[in-house]
């Protein structure tokens, strides 16, 4: 049933753990809200990625709500990195234990939102025929929700099944006795890769760019840890809220969390030591140097002994140089942690493309035509990840007041407002958006402190009967200076460097380092910084 012509508060775009929390905290404010969800229950990425292997690289400890001591208390999580269905299976507790599904509507896209001067209200239409008008749009959509599928000519004439790991069949897919194709060496065809090497008969993966992978070294967490946890969740929430990354969980000793910080330089060490280092530790050992990630010829020598490593693991020696990431630092992209990802292929039933030497071609009706020849395939995976961090807002025709759209301002890459607001918007918040420390951060944390941001936000505005807020361009210029500055610098922006980060990933997208790089704690005090000072930036009006 449409919701014709109805009038809320607010309405959220997205019901997973952003639109949620969001849900939750209006409507204790009293707000009447609605969110909008395209899948048919809540948990945004968790719900869509349920591709074999599909599992957090953050743990389970950091990447849950602080927002509620009651259930952090009576939620146990299993593992130090939690796997999809249990994630997904946390969402859909915290929705029914604050009763959140009465405020959503499933199997909805919101299509057009457009700011109607005269009434200062979003107008909202979806594809199910809903109008909405509301006084508040809230983006909860997602940094990597967007799914990328290249335009293979002939895709369309493929006779097997075609899959994408972000938007993987709920009831799960049987590959046993299939020939398997999997497009994609990021974190998604890492994950998968292992798992569906297992169950097909045959696995080819076609890789365009070696990544860079450490082992995650996951396991179960005990009773004992899990109680320890229980009793000083106050304090971790805490400290996650004054660190870089919101990652801070105690005594698990990986990366960026309770484990001790890199102190010592690759510089200083000698061929002979890092090769010790490697028969100690692994791939493990080159977390230990704090010069790879602000030198790039520290960095290189990283990659150096990241190399020797792959050759260790892999058994093929031509596989394993295939496998070694060059030309690029460790660091540019999204770190990629796996589980037995090298060791696959050493399996007889795995072959590796490697697409440098030859590109694909087209997808033909049996299976994928390369340069380097055709493989017969009955199904086909891509892992090629999403339009990141701008696809999902693009994917809503938004119209401030004068009918300017939010494609057109952003043409030259995305600018925001603390990656908030957008100046020519108002009235619109964007949950996580680019110009935000999101991706480069734990995004329970990020999440919960733009919302918490944003419900201050329209409480202050209802206390002063403000009907709008929008940033100012100076103010939205000046942040997107500070973005670009505080990235300087970094592996992250090396000009060898191509990464979803830089809208790299998708052919025609404007190169623009999208994230605010400048650590989680100093984003946060910002926010606070700009509230004290009478919403700095900001036009708000009566
Ligand atoms: P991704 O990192 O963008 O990787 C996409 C892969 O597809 C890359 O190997 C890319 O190659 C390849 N590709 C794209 N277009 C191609 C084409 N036309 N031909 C051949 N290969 C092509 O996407 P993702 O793996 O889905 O990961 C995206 C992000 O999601 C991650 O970085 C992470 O933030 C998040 N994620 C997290 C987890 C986790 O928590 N563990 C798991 C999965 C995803 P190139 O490198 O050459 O472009």
């Amino acid at each position: 049933m449409a919701d014709q012509n109805i009038e809320l508060d607010a309405v959220i775009v997205g019901a997973g753990f952003a639109g949620m929390y969001a849900i939750y905290r209006l409507r204790n404010m009293g707000l009447s809200v609605r969110a909008y969800e395209r899948g048919d229950d809540v948990g945004g990425t968790w719900y869509w990625n349920r591709y074999p292997g599909a599992r957090c690289d953050v743990p389970s400890i950091d990447y849950s709500y602080s927002f509620d001591p009651d259930l952090e208390q009576e939620w146990n999580w299993t593992e130090i990195m939690a796997a999809q269905p249990e994630i997904l299976a946390y969402a859909q507790h915290v929705a029914d234990r604050f009763d959140l599904r009465r405020d959503i509507q499933f199997e909805t896209e919101v299509e057009t939102a457009h700011f109607d001067e005269a009434s200062r209200r979003w107008q909202v239409t979806t594809n199910r025929g809903d109008r909405i008008e509301a006084r508040f749009l809230i983006m909860a959509t997602g940094s990597l929700s967007q799914a990328n599928t290249p335009e293979f000519e002939g895709l369309d004439t493929f006779k097997g099944a075609v899959y994408h790991t972000g938007r993987w069949p709920k009831e799960g897919v049987d590959f046993s006795g299939q020939r398997v194709g999997i497009i994609g060496t990021g974190s998604s065809g890492i994950q998968a890769i292992p798992e569906i090497a297992r169950d097909a008969a045959h696995l080819t993966v076609f890789q365009r760019t070696p990544n860079y992978t450490m082992p995650a070294h996951n396991a179960p967490l005990s009773a004992e840890y899990l109680a320890d946890v229980k009793r000083h969740y106050r304090e971790i929430r805490e400290t996650q809220r004054n660190s870089l990354v919101g990652i801070v969980a105690p005594g698990l000793g990986f990366g960026g969390s309770g484990a001790t910080p890199p102190t010592e330089n690759i510089l200083e060490t000698t061929e002979e030591e890092r090769r010790r280092l490697l028969d100690e530790e692994g791939f493990a050992a080159i977390r230990r140097f704090v010069d790879v990630m602000t030198d790039l010829t520290a960095n290189e020598v990283a990659c150096e002994m990241y190399r020797q490593q792959v050759s260790r693991v892999v058994d093929d020696p031509e596989t394993a140089e295939k496998l070694m990431p060059r030309g690029y630092p460790i660091g540019c992209k999204r770190p990629v942690i796996d589980t037995g990802y090298f060791e696959t292929f050493n399996r007889d039933n795995v072959t590796l493309i490697d697409l440098q030497q030859g590109s694909i071609e087209r997808i033909t009706e049996t299976g994928v035509q390369t340069a380097q020849g055709h493989f017969e395939l009955d199904a086909l995976v891509f892992a090629t990840g999403f339009d990141a961090m701008t696809g999902s807002y693009l994917g809503v025709d938004i119209r401030g007041p004068s009918d300017n759209t939010l494609r057109d301002a952003w043409h030259a890459g995305p600018k925001t407002y603390l990656g908030l607001t957008v100046h020519g918007f108002p009235n619109l918040f964007l949950i996580t958006g680019p110009g935000s420390p999101s991706v480069l951060t734990n995004m329970m944390v990020s999440t919960e402190q733009h919302i918490d941001w944003v419900a201050d936000c329209i409480a202050h505005m209802d206390d002063r009967q403000l009907r709008s807020i929008e940033a100012t361009d100076e103010a939205q210029e000046a942040w997107v200076e500070e973005v670009n500055i505080v990235s300087r610098g970094t592996m992250h922006t090396a000009p060898t460097c191509n990464s979803w980060y830089l809208g790299a990933n998708i052919p025609g997208k404007t190169r623009v380092f999208m994230p605010y790089s400048g650590g989680f704690v100093t984003y946060r005090e910002r926010c606070e910084e700009i509230v004290a000072a009478g919403y700095e930036g900001f036009t708000l009006s009566p």
